[in-house]
């Protein structure tokens, strides 16, 4: 795998969370970050004059809270949810009643399958197997079941030991389409760092735009690769060393 690109104050960062700045944890409910996180999450915002998003399948209040008291700009539910650089939401939570019988549902799938777990984002509905990994195939074909009546407008987002019924049309790569076309990422090359199938849309839009693309861990490609939580961490504290002086 090529050497990372030289960080860049020229750069806009696009951030996933789960699996990328913090390694996933058995239940999705377990996450937490760290305060030196924040901070150096704070501190690469800074040096990039506020271009940092975060670009998660997570709700924009699950984001806030696990960052408190940060609040970076964001997109959430894969691009359902998005706040801009200035503080307005586009796609504000709510829960979207079309998928009671969805919710009605689920329950019954979760209690056929001791393991499985839901969270209901309110737009969508995640189903996880993390810990019923034998459950998968029934899982994926219950829900299939399930999506089925809500028709074309919704569809099953593929994740790591997760299925979330979500609605169809909003991914990360139109989040991050929509963030570049506005102060402070429009101008500056985008950098999108996921670890997740629900990354790749993004991945392929940034490099058809001259942008940069880094795969954490193995399970999807981009055009460069950190090898976990860990390693984003350290590469995001060069970025948050970079000096006026190597403005180019
Ligand atoms: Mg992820």
């Amino acid at each position: 795998m090529q050497t990372l690109p030289p960080p860049s104050l020229q750069w806009c960062l696009f951030l996933d969370v789960d699996g990328t700045l913090i390694e996933l944890t058995d239940s999705p409910l377990d996450t937490f970050a760290d305060p030196e996180l924040k901070t150096l999450l704070s501190h690469v915002a800074e040096r990039l004059g506020g271009a940092v998003a975060l670009v998660s399948g997570r709700s924009i209040h699950y984001l806030d809270a696990l960052f408190a008291p940060l609040r970076l700009p964001a997109a959430g539910l894969h691009g359902v949810e998005r706040r801009k650089a200035s503080g307005v939401l586009h796609g504000a939570s709510f829960v979207d009643t079309q998928l009671d019988a969805a919710r009605t549902a689920v329950r019954a799938l979760l209690q056929a399958h001791p393991g499985t777990s839901v969270e209901d984002k309110g737009r969508t509905i995640a189903v996880h197997f993390r810990m019923a990994p034998q459950s998968e195939a029934a899982v994926r074909q219950a829900l299939a079941a399930i999506a089925k009546p809500l028709g074309n407008n919704y569809h099953i987002q593929e994740g790591s030991m997760v299925l979330e019924l979500k609605p169809r049309g909003f991914t990360k790569a139109g989040a991050i389409k929509a963030f570049l076309a506005e102060p402070p990422f429009s101008g500056r090359t985008p950098v999108f760092v996921g670890d997740d199938l629900t990354d790749q849309d993004g991945f392929r839009w940034v490099e058809d735009r001259g942008g940069v693309s880094i795969a954490v861990g193995d399970r999807v490609h981009g055009q460069f690769r950190l090898d976990n939580a860990a390693a984003v961490r350290h590469w995001l504290l060069a970025i948050a060393a970079l000096h006026d002086s190597h403005h180019a």
